[in-house]
């Protein structure tokens, strides 16, 4: 779209200034050239009339018959002839017209003439006509002899303009003087351009590119110029530092903020998750005392009955399902037991390298674990962590088996453990992270899973919580575990344990 910027802008005034100016310049020359061109013409005339005055002086007639003398003056007409005049007359002495030029009323002329005293001196009567068709110029010229005068002669020149030659002139001008402005208003253009406009779409573009990227590059010629533009650019610079300088200060505020919240958060989620765990731990704690009294008995019983010789075989196989249900209600009691007792995990201090590698070497062993390629990643070096090593074996045993569980056997796992910042930092926290290509977790479900007794297993397969126990440990322990989407496959999932050294 047409847009009405400065390099436009430019040109339309510039180019009606030209215009402007070019009309009055050719009016003026036309008017100067005018009036050069009339008094050229004056002066022609009255180099004219010297000359004819001179002649009859110069060439003055060897006898003065009358014949000679007719003859004489009619020579004259002709050389008068050559100088076009508008009209002119010869009287001779008595006041008889001898020849006329040009059409005219001669009779009127030289009644006029006659009553001028006789007495004819030579001077120009100049008047303007008023049909505006020139000037008009007249000259009597009087014709002397030694014998005294012998005639007069009239002449009129008209001084007009000549419409055509000065129109034809005109066009050329207007023409030449229109190339010059056109060239004038290129050359002017041109330099306004490189001079001005380019430096200022140099300054909008870093602007741009400033208020896009944060930066501004390539000013460096316009930082150079000791004019106002230079100025400008100048002032650009250093507001751009002042700006870098606040939004950085800006940023590291936005860090610590986040910092302080994920603390805040966390500490939250530590506050609910303890609050939980002591209302589950009475609970527990009742619940255990009530039924695992009852509980032992019924399993002792079954055990009894399942080895008595009185029995048959179906009541024995009844007995061992009542034994088998029996335990795992006590087992569900006692995870529970476990989650709900306070641990005093933080006072220990374990290798990370060797809990992982102790844990992985215990899994090899299981059958969930025969099918499954496990890549393992552990930085050199790692610092000793605050955690009982049996605690964060079961952490990491609780991980595998669910990444296990949810490639169904099938599948890849990778561990890798790695101190979060390379900077040597006296407290350095450690990472320990396990990705697996299951099917992943929704967002929906990550809220969920470390709620206790969430499960989404058969029943009979899972209770639901073993994430919330490994939540408790690394909490316990000052750390944090969480959930993220696996990066090395398109679906997956990836829990990672930070824990400080
Ligand atoms: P349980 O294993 O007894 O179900 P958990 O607390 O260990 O209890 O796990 C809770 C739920 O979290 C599981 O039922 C499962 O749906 C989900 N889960 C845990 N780990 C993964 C994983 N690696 N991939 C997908 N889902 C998982």
């Amino acid at each position: 779209m047409f847009r009405y910027g400065l390099r436009s802008q430019l040109a339309f005034n510039l180019g009606v200034v030209m215009f402007l100016a070019s009309m009055g310049l050719s009016f003026l020359a036309l008017y100067v050239e005018q009036v050069r061109d009339i008094r050229m013409r004056r002066r022609h005339i009255q180099e004219v009339a010297r000359f004819l005055e001179s002649g009859w002086r110069t060439h003055q007639a060897p006898s003065l018959s009358d014949q000679n003398r007719l003859r004489w003056m009619h020579r004259w007409m002709v050389t008068l002839e050559r100088f076009r005049p508008e009209a002119a007359l010869c009287l001779d002495e008595r006041g008889k017209l001898l020849w006329q030029l040009g059409r005219f009323s001669a009779k009127e002329k030289v009644s006029q003439l006659t009553q001028m005293n006789r007495v004819y001196q030579s001077r120009w009567i100049t008047r303007i006509e008023p049909d505006r068709r020139g000037e008009v110029w007249e000259r009597v010229i009087p014709l002397r002899h030694e014998r005294g005068q012998i005639g007069l002669m009239w002449v009129r020149w008209r001084i007009a303009v000549d419409r055509q030659e000065f129109f034809a002139y005109q066009t050329l001008l207007l023409f030449y003087l229109f190339l010059f402005c056109l060239v004038l208003l290129l050359l002017i253009l041109l330099f306004l351009t490189r001079r001005f406009v380019k430096p200022l779409e140099r300054l909008g573009q870093a602007m741009e590119r400033l208020a896009q990227k944060g930066r501004s590059d390539g000013l460096d010629r316009e930082v150079t110029r000791q004019d106002e533009l230079g100025d400008l650019a100048r002032s650009f610079l250093e507001m751009e530092t002042i700006l870098q300088a606040h939004q950085a200060a800006r940023e590291a505020q936005l860090h610590a903020l986040r910092e302080a919240n994920e603390t805040l958060q966390r500490a939250q989620d530590e506050l609910i998750q303890r609050e939980k765990l002591s209302s589950i731990g009475q609970m527990a704690a009742g619940v255990a005392h009530e039924v695992g009294n009852p509980l032992s008995a019924i399993i002792g019983y079954s055990d009894l009955l399942k080895t008595s010789d009185t029995w048959g075989d179906m009541e024995k196989d009844l007995a061992v399902r009542i034994e088998k249900e029996a335990k795992r209600i006590d087992r569900i009691i006692r995870e529970l037991l476990d989650y709900a007792r306070p641990k005093h995990a933080k006072s220990a201090a374990c290798l990370p390298q060797q809990a992982i590698l102790e844990t992985i070497e215990l899994l090899r062993l299981q059958p969930r674990f025969r099918q499954m390629k496990l890549h393992q990643e552990i930085q050199d070096g790692l610092p000793n962590l605050h955690i009982e090593e049996s605690s964060l074996m079961q952490v990491l045993i609780n991980l595998l088996l669910n990444a296990a569980d949810a490639c169904k056997g099938k599948g890849e796992i990778w561990l890798s453990a790695y101190q979060e910042s390379q900077e040597q930092t006296p407290h350095p926290w450690v990472i320990i992270s396990i990705e697996d290509d299951g099917p992943g977790i929704s967002a929906d479900l990550q809220k969920k899973i470390f709620e206790p007794f969430f499960t989404t297993k058969d029943p009979g397969k899972g209770v639901g919580l073993g994430l919330a126990i490994c939540q408790r440990t690394i909490l316990e322990a000052g750390g944090s575990l969480r959930i993220e989407k696996g990066t090395r496959s398109p679906t997956g999932a990836i829990f990672l344990i930070r824990l400080p050294s």
